[in-house]
């Protein structure tokens, strides 16, 4: 019976994809591991998926050594996708990037190397190849990460691949584009708008919002990443994209329709620090080796996502602390990712 250890497994991506797992049927077991910060919520999990027999939920960080040693030791597969995932918290707080995506990678990477697992998949993000100006960036290209929550993710991926080479451990790497869905932390883009829009409060677009950014529905994401958790080749690295590529500004249009507000609720303002002007992916290999292939729209991706969080007020509509990261955007701002 395949043994599965899901990390951040009750933050947006980690809960599609463990009930992704259970919706698939089949006998294997999932442990989740999350430290639940601020980003995780076990409500993300959903009750059904808490009492699900295959499922087992441990509350733990990737940094306690003793807890991760055990976990990696039960289990033949691991899906990481932990990790410090703000862009503007890591501009005013890189260690804790550092900490949790870089340490707590190695971590979980030494224990797989210490007691034996059959696939490691290392989720990281395509901010690692920095801004595409033109074209789109292929697994071979260089990574010129800019902010530090992209170049923590470019050292835990290279660790992990380094782990490949020097000690074998069966490591594939996927890069998405940006993922948007139900379940996101308001913190982010899609849900920060969607969510000022539904209390009727405005939105502000950094800079003219001219960043384009390619935008993959989580469940499309989760198809490629368990793609890769079967059949992907260790070693080897995917992007995951395919999504819908727009401007924020048009995003916002998007956005604006699905909550059916207008543009006298944008206002523009200065530009974050290092917010790279463009990402796009080459994700050929994905589809050609793999057999990926993401189905949805964006406005139907965001339909859904709006009735989401139309209908779980709950998890959205209380007051939020000022965060670190508030000193390099303005209020109703979002980052892409
Ligand atoms: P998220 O912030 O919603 O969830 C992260 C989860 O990790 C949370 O549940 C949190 O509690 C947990 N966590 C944080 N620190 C931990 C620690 N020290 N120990 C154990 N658990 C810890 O993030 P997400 O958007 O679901 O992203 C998941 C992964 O996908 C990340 O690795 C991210 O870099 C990557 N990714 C995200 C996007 C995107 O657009 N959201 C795009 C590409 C790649």
């Amino acid at each position: 019976m395949l043994k599965i250890l899901v990390t951040g497994g009750a933050g947006f991506i980690g809960s599609h994809f463990v009930r992704r797992l259970l919706g698939a049927g089949g006998s294997a077991r999932i442990t989740v591991l999350d430290a639940l910060t601020y980003a995780g919520h076990l409500g993300n999990l959903s009750a059904a998926a808490l009492e699900d027999g295959r499922v087992t939920f441990v509350q733990g960080s990737l940094n306690d050594r003793a807890i991760i040693e055990d976990l990696v030791a039960g289990h033949d597969t691991v899906v990481h996708f932990a990790a410090e995932s703000h862009v503007t918290r890591s501009l005013g707080d890189a260690g804790s990037f550092v900490q949790t995506n870089v340490l707590g990678t190695y971590h979980l990477l030494d224990a797989a190397r210490t007691h034996g697992v059959d696939k490691f998949v290392q989720v990281s993000t395509d901010e690692v190849y920095g801004p595409v100006r033109t074209g789109t960036a292929h697994e071979d290209d260089p990574l010129r990460p800019t902010v530090p929550y992209a170049a923590s993710k470019a050292a835990a991926e290279m660790i992990a691949m380094s782990y490949f080479h020097t000690y074998q451990v069966p490591v594939c790497v996927t890069r998405s584009s940006n993922i948007y869905g139900p379940g996101q932390h308001h913190e982010k883009l899609v849900p920060l708008f969607i969510t000022r829009l539904l209390s009727d409060r405005r939105v502000t677009l950094h800079g003219r919002g001219e960043h384009v950014r390619n935008w993959l529905h989580v469940e499309d994401n989760c198809q490629g990443i368990d793609l890769v958790m079967r059949t992907g080749l260790p070693g080897e690295t995917y992007n995951i994209g395919g999504g819908t590529t727009k401007t924020n500004k048009d995003l916002t249009a998007m956005i604006l329709a699905a909550c059916g507000a207008g543009w006298d609720a944008v206002e523009y303002g200065p530009d974050r620090q290092a917010n790279d002007i463009r990402y796009a992916v080459d994700w050929s290999k994905a589809r050609e080796d793999l057999g990926y292939q993401p189905t949805w729209t964006l406005q139907d991706g965001l339909a859904q996502t709006v009735q989401w969080y139309r209908e779980h007020r709950d998890r959205w509509d209380t007051p939020q602390p000022v965060t670190v990261g508030a000193r390099a955007g303005t209020e109703g701002s979002g980052d892409a990712c």
